[in-house]
């Protein structure tokens, strides 16, 4: 289910519309890469209630993302348990906190709706497992695989040399 047109329910005011649906996700792009939801049709539920004044649109999924982990690169998964709600006032007269931004023509867009509150539910680094040790900044091996330090590199004896004709000009 991709939109819902809310004139084909005829809800009135007091009224509650409640749907077991099946959602539409689509992949997204996040920090450079590309995370794709598996599976990616889910059920969700959707709950809109009207009152004289407005109408209240909930949507609630779990959507679970696939993608590369943003410290090793290796295979991650998200899992993100949503709960989204949006308000249309029935008079909002020109104020968009008034106004449900995925209601177009009395037509809710819920993939629209689905990808953006996936995008705001995601956290700030998705990672492979919380204490992933990520790449090696030197050589790049992978640390959870290969433990590994470097010896303090040997510095360059160029530089040395500077910094004794430095001392001497001093
Ligand atoms: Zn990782
Ligand atoms: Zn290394």
């Amino acid at each position: 289910m991709k939109s819902l047109n809310l004139r084909s329910i005829r809800l009135r005011s007091g009224e509650e519309y409640r749907d077991e649906i099946e959602l539409e996700l689509t992949p997204l792009e996040y920090g450079g890469q590309r995370y794709v939801p598996v599976p990616d049709t889910v059920p969700g539920q959707l709950v809109v209630s009207r009152a004289s004044t407005g109408t209240v649109f909930q949507l609630r999924f779990v959507a679970r993302l696939h993608g590369p982990c943003y410290r090793c690169l290796a295979d991650a998964v998200v899992e993100l348990p949503v709960h989204a709600r949006e308000y249309q006032a029935t008079n909002p007269e020109g104020s968009d906190e008034l106004r449900n931004p995925y209601l177009v023509d009395d037509v809710l867009e819920l993939d629209a709706w689905a990808r953006d509150v996936i995008a705001l539910a995601l956290p700030d680094q998705i990672l492979c497992r919380p204490d992933c040790k990520g790449l090696c900044p030197v050589c790049g091996k992978d640390l959870n695989v290969e433990p590994h330090e470097h010896e303090e590199a040997e510095p360059d004896p160029r530089w040395a040399a500077l910094a004794q004709l430095r001392d001497e000009l001093d």
